[in-house]
């Protein structure tokens, strides 16, 4: 990547273990590499006041907060009530990440639902974005966002895993499309149409660190500062230089999350 560029990670977990012996380090090597903004996503209600510790550690990361559906049938009684307080703290960006998963199933899928359900219309109350997950998922996600409604703060559907068919009703309800890993993986030809066919201004960027690395540091482990390779592969589907990609990612998240920060370069 070259010098200059500016970028921000739209989904982190960088309170996992797998960051515990060098998290500075992964967080001083993303602002080397231009990062300018890194969302650390909470999916339970410890690792969701670990986001914001993180958050008040370092000036680039924000937090948001909220039940992963992998942990929605450990979600404790009172959730909301403390998800509701988590989120008045003033680098609390969005609720999430809430959504379903049907690849693993690791919640009975009732369970997934009502407490996906329950914690988007806390986000409505609230008026903050939600940050979805969505697996193998697609059509009951949709279902369950037009029965209830997005925020009007809108949202994002991270590592965007569908084709255009859900891109384009996911658009058209407000939401944002967050390019991950899987991008820049060959043979994907229904993530690349969607990378190069979505409206520049709905486009995020995103890691998932430290999970889904991207090419060619698939399987090890992923950090902020390696969301330069995902830009670098959505400018080059898009025909524009990734200077031009980076800048209109982090104007976006900007924007989503309503983050108003000075540039610190
Ligand atoms: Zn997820
Ligand atoms: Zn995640």
């Amino acid at each position: 990547m070259k010098k200059g560029v500016k970028l921000a990670d739209s989904h982190a977990h960088l309170d996992f273990n797998q960051f515990e012996r060098d998290r500075s380090e992964v967080i001083r090597r993303a602002e080397a590499a231009g990062v300018q903004l890194i969302i650390n996503i909470g999916f339970d209600l410890e690792s969701s006041r670990r986001s914001i510790e993180l958050a008040e550690k370092y000036a680039p990361v924000y937090a948001s907060v909220g039940i992963h559906p992998h942990d929605a049938k450990n979600a404790p009684g009172g959730y909301l009530e403390r998800l509701e307080e988590l989120s008045a703290h003033p680098k609390v960006v969005a609720l999430g990440e809430m959504g379903l998963d049907y690849y693993r199933n690791r919640s009975p899928r009732e369970i997934q639902q009502k407490v996906f359900r329950e914690q988007l219309e806390l986000a409505l109350r609230l008026d903050l974005p939600v940050i979805l997950h969505d697996r193998d998922a697609h059509d009951e996600l949709l279902q369950i966002l037009k029965e209830t409604g997005i925020p009007a703060a809108g949202g994002v559907m991270h590592c965007f895993s569908g084709d255009w068919t859900l891109a384009q009703p996911a658009m058209e309800l407000g939401l944002y499309i967050s390019m991950a890993g899987p991008v820049t993986y060959s043979g994907n030809a229904a993530l690349s149409e969607v990378a190069s066919r979505a409206p520049e201004e709905r486009l995020l960027m995103e890691t998932d660190a430290p999970f889904l690395a991207p090419h060619p540091r698939r399987g090890k482990r992923n950090e902020p500062a390696l969301v330069s390779l995902v830009a670098e592969k959505v400018a080059s589907l898009r025909g524009v230089t990734p200077e031009r990609m980076g800048m209109a990612c982090l104007e976006n998240t900007r924007r989503l999350f309503g983050i108003n920060q000075k540039p610190q370069y």
